[in-house]
Protein backbone atom coordinates (compact mmCIF):
# COMPACT_ATOMS: atom_id res chain seq x y z
CA UNK A 1 0.00 0.00 0.00
CA UNK A 2 1.46 3.40 -0.90
CA UNK A 3 0.60 5.95 1.94
CA UNK A 4 -1.18 9.05 1.48
CA UNK A 5 1.58 11.14 2.33
CA UNK A 6 3.67 9.22 0.00
CA UNK A 7 1.16 9.15 -3.21
CA UNK A 8 0.51 12.78 -2.45
CA UNK A 9 4.65 12.85 -3.17
CA UNK A 10 4.59 10.98 -6.40
CA UNK A 11 1.85 13.19 -7.85
CA UNK A 12 3.91 16.33 -6.73
CA UNK A 13 7.00 14.36 -8.47
CA UNK A 14 5.58 13.75 -11.57
CA UNK A 15 3.54 16.99 -11.61
CA UNK A 16 7.18 18.24 -11.97
CA UNK A 17 8.26 16.97 -14.16
CA UNK A 18 5.40 17.27 -16.82
CA UNK A 19 6.31 20.91 -16.04
CA UNK A 20 9.55 20.72 -16.32
CA UNK A 21 9.54 18.89 -19.32
CA UNK A 22 7.41 21.71 -20.68
CA UNK A 23 9.86 24.59 -19.81
CA UNK A 24 13.10 23.00 -20.99
CA UNK A 25 11.97 20.64 -23.29
CA UNK A 26 15.65 19.03 -24.42
CA UNK A 27 18.56 17.84 -22.73
CA UNK A 28 21.80 17.29 -24.52
CA UNK A 29 21.49 13.42 -25.10
CA UNK A 30 26.10 14.37 -25.32
CA UNK A 31 27.15 16.30 -22.71
CA UNK A 32 23.50 16.68 -20.68
CA UNK A 33 23.12 20.65 -21.16
CA UNK A 34 19.80 22.36 -22.05
CA UNK A 35 18.97 21.82 -25.91
CA UNK A 36 16.52 24.13 -27.48
CA UNK A 37 14.76 22.60 -30.96
CA UNK A 38 16.40 18.79 -30.60
CA UNK A 39 17.75 16.51 -28.16
CA UNK A 40 21.58 17.68 -28.92
CA UNK A 41 22.54 21.57 -27.96
CA UNK A 42 24.27 23.41 -31.07
CA UNK A 43 28.02 22.09 -29.94
CA UNK A 44 27.19 18.98 -29.23
CA UNK A 45 25.30 18.65 -33.05
CA UNK A 46 28.51 20.59 -34.86
CA UNK A 47 30.83 18.07 -33.20
CA UNK A 48 28.04 15.00 -34.76
CA UNK A 49 28.25 16.56 -37.81
CA UNK A 50 31.33 17.29 -38.33
CA UNK A 51 32.48 13.27 -36.90
CA UNK A 52 31.34 12.36 -40.14
CA UNK A 53 34.50 13.72 -41.97
CA UNK A 54 36.13 11.99 -45.11
CA UNK A 55 35.32 7.96 -45.66
CA UNK A 56 35.43 5.24 -48.31
CA UNK A 57 32.35 5.42 -50.83
CA UNK A 58 32.58 1.41 -50.37
CA UNK A 59 33.05 0.81 -46.72
CA UNK A 60 32.40 4.02 -44.90
CA UNK A 61 35.65 3.49 -43.40
CA UNK A 62 37.10 6.81 -42.03
CA UNK A 63 40.02 8.42 -44.38
CA UNK A 64 42.46 11.03 -44.45
CA UNK A 65 42.36 13.57 -47.05
CA UNK A 66 45.15 11.99 -48.91
CA UNK A 67 44.11 8.59 -49.09
CA UNK A 68 44.10 6.55 -52.13
CA UNK A 69 39.89 6.66 -53.02
CA UNK A 70 40.23 4.83 -56.39
CA UNK A 71 38.01 1.34 -56.54
CA UNK A 72 37.66 1.91 -52.49
CA UNK A 73 40.43 2.29 -49.54
CA UNK A 74 42.99 0.24 -48.42
CA UNK A 75 40.47 -2.09 -46.24
CA UNK A 76 38.27 -2.79 -49.17
CA UNK A 77 39.65 -2.43 -52.55
CA UNK A 78 39.34 -5.39 -54.42
CA UNK A 79 37.76 -7.43 -52.44
CA UNK A 80 33.81 -8.38 -53.01
CA UNK A 81 31.43 -7.15 -50.01
CA UNK A 82 28.29 -7.70 -51.32
CA UNK A 83 26.69 -4.28 -51.10
CA UNK A 84 27.80 -1.69 -53.52
CA UNK A 85 28.53 1.26 -51.32
CA UNK A 86 28.07 2.22 -47.50
CA UNK A 87 26.82 5.65 -45.34
CA UNK A 88 27.96 5.81 -41.75
CA UNK A 89 27.21 9.25 -39.92
CA UNK A 90 30.86 9.13 -38.56
CA UNK A 91 33.47 6.00 -36.96
CA UNK A 92 32.28 4.33 -33.83
CA UNK A 93 33.61 5.84 -31.68
CA UNK A 94 33.32 8.77 -28.47
CA UNK A 95 29.40 10.12 -28.54
CA UNK A 96 28.34 8.02 -31.82
CA UNK A 97 29.54 5.33 -30.11
CA UNK A 98 27.67 5.98 -26.88
CA UNK A 99 24.50 6.99 -28.73
CA UNK A 100 24.47 3.61 -30.38
CA UNK A 101 24.70 1.66 -27.52
CA UNK A 102 22.12 3.53 -25.49
CA UNK A 103 20.24 2.83 -28.64
CA UNK A 104 20.22 -0.83 -27.75
CA UNK A 105 17.51 -0.35 -25.25
CA UNK A 106 13.89 -0.10 -26.46
CA UNK A 107 13.25 2.67 -24.05
CA UNK A 108 15.63 4.88 -26.34
CA UNK A 109 13.85 4.18 -29.40
CA UNK A 110 12.58 8.13 -29.95
CA UNK A 111 16.47 8.21 -30.36
CA UNK A 112 16.58 6.97 -33.52
CA UNK A 113 14.86 9.31 -35.68
CA UNK A 114 16.83 12.45 -34.28
CA UNK A 115 20.26 10.05 -35.62
CA UNK A 116 18.37 9.52 -38.79
CA UNK A 117 17.80 12.87 -38.98
CA UNK A 118 21.14 13.75 -38.09
CA UNK A 119 22.75 11.29 -40.83
CA UNK A 120 20.95 12.85 -44.04
CA UNK A 121 22.09 16.54 -42.74
CA UNK A 122 26.02 15.06 -42.80
CA UNK A 123 25.41 12.86 -45.63
CA UNK A 124 23.52 14.08 -48.07
CA UNK A 125 24.56 11.09 -50.76
CA UNK A 126 21.97 9.13 -48.86
CA UNK A 127 19.33 11.02 -50.54
CA UNK A 128 17.64 9.25 -53.25
CA UNK A 129 14.42 9.90 -54.97
CA UNK A 130 11.06 7.27 -54.13
CA UNK A 131 10.99 6.17 -57.53
CA UNK A 132 14.56 4.75 -57.16
CA UNK A 133 14.50 3.57 -53.31
CA UNK A 134 13.35 2.00 -50.49
CA UNK A 135 14.98 1.12 -46.78
CA UNK A 136 15.18 -2.07 -45.78
CA UNK A 137 16.47 -2.99 -41.89
CA UNK A 138 18.53 -5.78 -40.75
CA UNK A 139 16.45 -8.02 -39.04
CA UNK A 140 16.79 -10.19 -36.09
CA UNK A 141 16.41 -13.80 -36.24
CA UNK A 142 12.74 -13.85 -34.95
CA UNK A 143 13.46 -15.30 -31.56
CA UNK A 144 15.89 -12.70 -30.42
CA UNK A 145 13.17 -10.59 -31.91
CA UNK A 146 10.25 -12.07 -29.81
CA UNK A 147 12.76 -11.81 -26.43
CA UNK A 148 13.87 -8.71 -26.90
CA UNK A 149 10.75 -7.24 -28.71
CA UNK A 150 12.75 -4.63 -29.91
CA UNK A 151 15.53 -4.40 -33.34
CA UNK A 152 17.51 -1.01 -32.92
CA UNK A 153 18.01 -1.59 -36.79
CA UNK A 154 13.85 -1.41 -37.69
CA UNK A 155 13.64 2.00 -35.27
CA UNK A 156 16.96 3.85 -37.41
CA UNK A 157 15.26 2.10 -40.75
CA UNK A 158 11.81 3.59 -39.79
CA UNK A 159 13.37 7.02 -38.60
CA UNK A 160 15.23 7.14 -42.11
CA UNK A 161 12.27 5.94 -44.40
CA UNK A 162 10.49 9.10 -42.92
CA UNK A 163 12.74 11.63 -43.17
CA UNK A 164 13.95 10.90 -46.61
CA UNK A 165 9.80 9.86 -47.33
CA UNK A 166 11.04 6.89 -48.88
CA UNK A 167 8.76 3.49 -48.42
CA UNK A 168 10.29 1.20 -45.79
CA UNK A 169 10.22 -2.48 -47.21
CA UNK A 170 10.89 -5.79 -45.04
CA UNK A 171 11.65 -8.39 -47.54
CA UNK A 172 14.09 -10.05 -45.43
CA UNK A 173 13.82 -13.10 -43.04
CA UNK A 174 16.75 -13.99 -41.04
CA UNK A 175 16.77 -17.63 -40.97
CA UNK A 176 19.99 -19.00 -38.70
CA UNK A 177 20.36 -17.73 -35.32
CA UNK A 178 24.81 -16.52 -35.24
CA UNK A 179 26.42 -16.49 -32.21
CA UNK A 180 27.51 -13.30 -31.43
CA UNK A 181 30.35 -12.03 -34.00
CA UNK A 182 32.06 -9.46 -31.69
CA UNK A 183 35.20 -11.77 -31.02
CA UNK A 184 35.58 -13.32 -34.68
CA UNK A 185 37.90 -12.26 -37.32
CA UNK A 186 36.11 -11.25 -40.90
CA UNK A 187 36.58 -15.08 -42.75
CA UNK A 188 34.38 -16.56 -39.88
CA UNK A 189 31.83 -13.74 -39.58
CA UNK A 190 31.48 -14.83 -43.23
CA UNK A 191 31.15 -18.00 -42.76
CA UNK A 192 28.57 -18.13 -40.43
CA UNK A 193 26.69 -15.63 -42.17
CA UNK A 194 26.38 -17.54 -45.53
CA UNK A 195 22.61 -18.27 -46.36
CA UNK A 196 21.41 -16.57 -42.51
CA UNK A 197 19.22 -14.37 -44.46
CA UNK A 198 16.60 -15.05 -47.11
CA UNK A 199 14.71 -12.69 -48.98
CA UNK A 200 10.84 -12.29 -50.83
CA UNK A 201 10.87 -11.23 -53.91
CA UNK A 202 9.31 -8.01 -53.76
CA UNK A 203 8.37 -5.32 -56.75
CA UNK A 204 9.14 -3.17 -54.18
CA UNK A 205 12.97 -4.02 -54.59
CA UNK A 206 13.45 -4.83 -58.36
CA UNK A 207 15.39 -2.51 -60.27
CA UNK A 208 15.62 -0.03 -57.12
CA UNK A 209 18.26 1.30 -54.56
CA UNK A 210 18.02 -0.55 -51.23
CA UNK A 211 19.30 1.42 -48.10
CA UNK A 212 20.18 -1.46 -45.91
CA UNK A 213 20.10 0.02 -42.40
CA UNK A 214 21.87 -1.06 -39.16
CA UNK A 215 23.34 0.54 -36.48
CA UNK A 216 26.74 -0.57 -36.32
CA UNK A 217 29.26 -1.86 -39.25
CA UNK A 218 32.15 -3.78 -38.40
CA UNK A 219 33.45 -6.41 -40.79
CA UNK A 220 30.62 -5.75 -43.16
CA UNK A 221 29.59 -9.33 -42.89
CA UNK A 222 26.05 -9.37 -41.36
CA UNK A 223 25.16 -6.14 -44.14
CA UNK A 224 27.06 -8.14 -46.81
CA UNK A 225 25.02 -11.74 -46.28
CA UNK A 226 21.76 -9.53 -46.00
CA UNK A 227 22.92 -7.80 -49.33
CA UNK A 228 23.76 -10.02 -51.68
CA UNK A 229 20.08 -11.65 -50.93
CA UNK A 230 18.47 -8.63 -51.43
CA UNK A 231 19.93 -8.30 -54.87
CA UNK A 232 19.04 -12.00 -54.94
CA UNK A 233 15.27 -11.24 -54.89
CA UNK A 234 15.67 -8.53 -57.43
CA UNK A 235 17.40 -5.09 -55.98
CA UNK A 236 19.75 -3.51 -58.59
CA UNK A 237 22.12 -1.83 -55.91
CA UNK A 238 22.55 -2.04 -52.47
CA UNK A 239 23.59 0.76 -50.25
CA UNK A 240 24.65 0.34 -46.36
CA UNK A 241 23.54 3.12 -44.09
CA UNK A 242 24.36 2.85 -40.23
CA UNK A 243 25.02 4.91 -37.68
CA UNK A 244 28.77 3.56 -36.21
CA UNK A 245 31.75 2.62 -38.32
CA UNK A 246 33.48 0.42 -36.33
CA UNK A 247 37.54 -0.47 -36.50
CA UNK A 248 36.70 -3.41 -37.52
CA UNK A 249 37.92 -4.28 -41.44
CA UNK A 250 35.45 -4.16 -44.00
ZN1 LIG B 1 25.61 18.92 -25.89
ZN1 LIG C 1 36.74 0.97 -48.16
Amino acid sequence: MVSGARWLQRGWVSWWRAVDALVFPWECLVCGTEADVSPFCGDCRRELLEASGMSCRRCAMPLGPWSDRSGGCFECRGRSLGFDGAIALGPYEGPIRDLCLRLKHERNAWIAPWLAELLVEARAEVRLGPEEACVVPVPLHWRRQWSRGYNQAEALARGLADRLSLRLVRPLRRVTRTPPLARLGRTERANLLRGAFRAERSPALRGRTVLLVDDILTTGATCGAAARELKRAGAKRVVVVVVGRAGGKA
